[in-house]
């Protein structure tokens, strides 16, 4: 039986949410802020070292900045999506400006794009391409377990991550949700807020439906 915990916390409150999935081969989605928080809530589930993995599903500070500290702490190699990775690095794109900080410096182990699975043991992610929120965000899907890790493009109770873009950012935006809400989806796992199982289908049509307002 595969788990999925919430572990970041202690942080900022703006703090992007980091999932650590407890499957065969254990991996993290996204790293968040304050990675000494989170190492500490890791530590209460399992050894750091045993995680293979760190997914990002976007770039930005709010997500990215607890890298170096966790990528030490685990030895886990960082997989982010092929669009995204020339923003690495970059305050502007990466936000990390708001926060008045340097982005975060981290190597690359791997990079995915639509169709690639990331097999974990029990589960398979579907890597999903969903631009709009940042370029290269992706999200991602376990078809038979029916969850879905949403990153900042599409969050629970009919809310989207924004795009500062516009024009064509914004087009990508409300495809990608439109793509989003289509999946059959159990739980969704999103970048902020806490993770929710109630309704999702009728959530994420909400938060398309909201998409398309500003569309
Ligand atoms: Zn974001």
């Amino acid at each position: 039986m595969v788990e999925v915990h919430k572990v970041n916390g202690g942080g900022p409150t703006h703090e992007g949410n980091v999932y650590l999935i407890l499957d065969e081969v254990p991996a993290l989605i996204d790293a968040g802020m304050d990675a000494k928080a989170t190492i500490k809530n890791i530590e209460k589930l399992i050894d750091p070292r045993r995680i293979e993995f760190i997914i990002l599903t976007h770039c930005h500070h709010d997500h990215t900045a607890g890298i170096p500290a966790l990528k030490e702490a685990t030895g886990a190699k960082v997989l982010i999506g092929e669009g995204e990775v020339c923003d690495l690095g970059d305050d502007v794109a990466t936000g990390s400006y708001l926060y008045q900080e340097e982005p975060a410096e981290f190597g690359v182990d791997g990079t995915l794009e639509e169709g690639d699975v990331i097999n974990l043991g029990e589960w398979s992610l579907q890597v999903i391409q969903t631009p709009g929120h940042s370029p290269g965000s992706i999200s991602l899907y376990e078809p038979r377990a029916k969850v879905l890790f949403s990153g900042d493009t599409l969050l629970p109770h009919g809310n989207i991550g924004r795009t500062r873009r516009s024009g064509e950012a914004v087009k990508d935006l409300v495809r990608s949700v439109e793509r989003l809400a289509g999946l059959d989806v159990l739980v969704l796992y999103a970048g902020h807020m806490e993770p929710t199982d109630e309704n999702v289908v009728e959530q994420m049509r909400t938060s398309l439906e909201f998409a398309r307002t500003i569309h």
